[in-house]
């Protein structure tokens, strides 16, 4: 049993939850299960993500609205890759009691999760739909998203091709710097009394790290539009996703490296294998034209896939210096 009141606090979701019921969901939360139509000619898109405290988010000096913003984002990201619509969402919290706990001057930890978490689902128009709650030794949050998309029009990491040319959305390398920031203030900070407040305006940098926006309408359009042949978030850093488009499509990749959209206050290296920029990658055929912009978010071709060949790096780097073999060393590296 929560501090709460497991029942009260599944209460206060539930009034949230039901803010927002579009038509695919026929039924939330309240009954054993949920019940989602999909239109017709759809088929359904599922991932899921597990996030744990100590491991991909600090209790201490994340804000709790971060914490509950990036659960979610991380979901979405994925749908985003497949060019999928968000159907519906499924939370699953596992809590120590005194996140629950809630005084008449503040918030519950809980509380301020959720408001980061319903912010994003409203925003992307992602309904919450069922989930468990549980008290545990360690704050942990796992999230299935479920998403729609018309039969055989999802984006796969499988569909890259030698001659295709390679994009990237936005910018690389910011949440990695932003991390590497907030890490630091954590450290030289004395130890809070109480969660830190996400500020009303936020550099950039931590932006990219505290509140990262899921690509959802470029997927959609990449899908809809015929435009890539496979796509990947940018979850893990640019060296280590490429390097799964590579080994699932059995292709090789050139990066032109004075080409990389580094965002600002970043560097190379940052572009190159810091993680959690929530950014997609994506290849398409030279034959198609890809527009400088989708949906408001800047797209920068990067490079091309290549036809693999024994002995050389499945990921290269074309520098001023010439050709650099590149190792994936994404998210672990920053570790
Ligand atoms: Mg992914």
């Amino acid at each position: 049993v929560l501090a709460q009141g497991e029942l009260s606090l599944i209460r206060s979701i539930r009034a949230r939850a039901s803010q927002f019921a579009p038509p695919d969901l026929r039924l939330g939360i309240g009954d054993d299960c949920a019940l989602i139509q999909v239109r017709p000619g759809e088929e359904i898109a599922v991932t899921t993500d597990l996030s744990i405290a100590g491991r991909h988010f600090q209790l201490d000096w994340h804000p709790p609205e971060a914490i509950g913003h990036r659960t979610l984002a991380r979901g979405l990201s994925d749908l985003a890759a497949m060019g999928a619509r968000p159907v519906a969402a499924f939370l699953s919290l596992g809590l120590p009691q005194e996140r629950t706990r809630k005084t008449k001057a503040q918030k519950s930890w809980i509380d301020r999760y959720l408001d980061g978490f319903f912010a994003l689902a409203h925003a992307t128009g992602t309904p919450l739909a069922g989930g468990d709650l549980a008290q545990s030794p360690i704050a942990a949050a796992d999230i299935v998203l479920l998403g729609a998309i018309p039969r055989g029009r999802a984006l796969l990491r499988s569909g890259a091709r030698p001659g295709h040319l390679l994009y990237v959305t936005g910018a690389l390398g910011g949440a990695a710097v932003g991390l590497e920031r907030l890490t630091q203030s954590a450290s030289r900070a004395a130890v809070k009394k109480s969660p830190p407040r996400l500020p009303g305006k936020l550099d950039p940098l931590l932006a990219a790290h505290l509140i990262p926006q899921p690509r959802l309408a470029v997927g959609q359009a990449l899908s809809r539009r015929a435009l890539a042949s496979a796509a990947i978030d940018i979850s893990d850093g640019l060296s280590t996703d490429l390097t799964h488009i590579c080994e699932e499509s059995r292709v090789a990749a050139e990066i032109e490296c004075g080409t990389l959209p580094i965002h600002s206050g970043s560097t190379l290296e940052h572009a190159l294998h810091g993680g959690e920029d929530y950014e997609l990658l994506f290849t398409a055929p030279p034959s198609v034209r890809i527009p400088r912009a989708i949906a408001g978010v800047p797209i920068t071709r990067i490079g091309r896939i290549v036809r693999p060949r024994a002995g050389r790096a499945t990921v290269t780097l074309l520098t001023p210096q010439g050709p650099q073999p590149l190792q994936p060393r994404g998210w672990q590296h920053f570790a």
